[in-house]
């Protein structure tokens, strides 16, 4: 069942420690093709989800599928999903391309040149990849960190807040390379609480607020038919 869809998330819940609950009822599903946003004010459970999604903190309830595959907290994340990890330290005096080379070395995954030249002409470094680290933007940072995200062409790319700290130029180029990554059968699932980046970006858009869902389809369906939405997110 679902062998072949990116992601099924379930009648997920999870509380804190302390008995917070930040998210419950999340359920949405990521198809092939599809760039999905997860949009909402901060606060709203986004960066939990997320967390949650990529096996780095266990849900209170509820069952994610990945390509039809359980999830199950502690096993190691399939390689089929890559994920932006939150601030990614570089090493200074390595160029990005090195520092990519040298991170995939320690996943200890085969190497694939075809696959390493793709992920990069997708996330459109050019000729910075080869300047050393300690001279990139964060800009470049931040695109570097999604060329490793990227790197043995996931079918799913889960990518928290990617435009953070990003001027209006890098936006729009964040949009292309995030639209040229699903295609080939890929997928992306991406949070953001901008409602005009998710309109411009996504193709699909799953609201969020105080943990809850409060609307998902079509981004086409989702904005303008839905002021109620719009004023929940807007003023963030
Ligand atoms: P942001 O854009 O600020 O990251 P978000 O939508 O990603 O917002 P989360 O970071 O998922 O929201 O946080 C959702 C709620 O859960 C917040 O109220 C937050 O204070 C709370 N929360 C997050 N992490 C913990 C934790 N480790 N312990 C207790 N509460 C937490």
């Amino acid at each position: 069942e679902h062998a072949d869809t990116p992601l099924v998330v379930n009648g997920l819940r999870k509380a804190y420690g302390d008995g917070f609950v930040a998210v419950q009822e999340i359920g949405f599903t990521v198809e092939r093709g599809q760039v999905v946003g997860l949009l909402g004010p901060n606060g709203a459970g986004k960066t939990t989800t997320l967390r949650v999604l990529m096996g780095l903190t266990q849900p209170t309830a509820g069952e994610i599928y990945v390509f039809g595959h359980r999830l199950v907290p502690g096993a190691p994340i399939l390689s089929r999903v890559g994920a932006l990890v939150e601030g990614p330290g570089f090493l200074p005096h390595l160029s990005g391309a090195e520092n990519l080379r040298a991170y995939w070395q320690a996943t200890g995954r085969p190497w694939a040149d075809a696959r390493f030249e793709e992920a990069l002409e997708i996330a459109g470094l050019g000729d910075s990849v080869h300047r050393k680290t300690r001279k990139y933007s964060h800009g470049m940072r931040q695109r570097l960190a999604i060329a490793q995200a990227m790197l043995g062409l996931p079918e799913l790319l889960v990518l928290d807040e990617p435009t953070d700290g990003l001027d209006p130029p890098q936006i729009a180029e964040m949009r292309r390379v995030l639209q040229r990554y699903a295609t080939d059968g890929r997928a992306v699932l991406v949070s953001s609480h901008l409602l005009a980046e998710v309109e411009q970006t996504c193709t699909h858009a799953v609201v969020v607020n105080k943990g809850r869902i409060v609307a998902s389809g079509p981004v086409s369906d989702i904005v303008g038919d839905s002021p109620s939405v719009q004023l929940d997110v807007s003023d963030v």
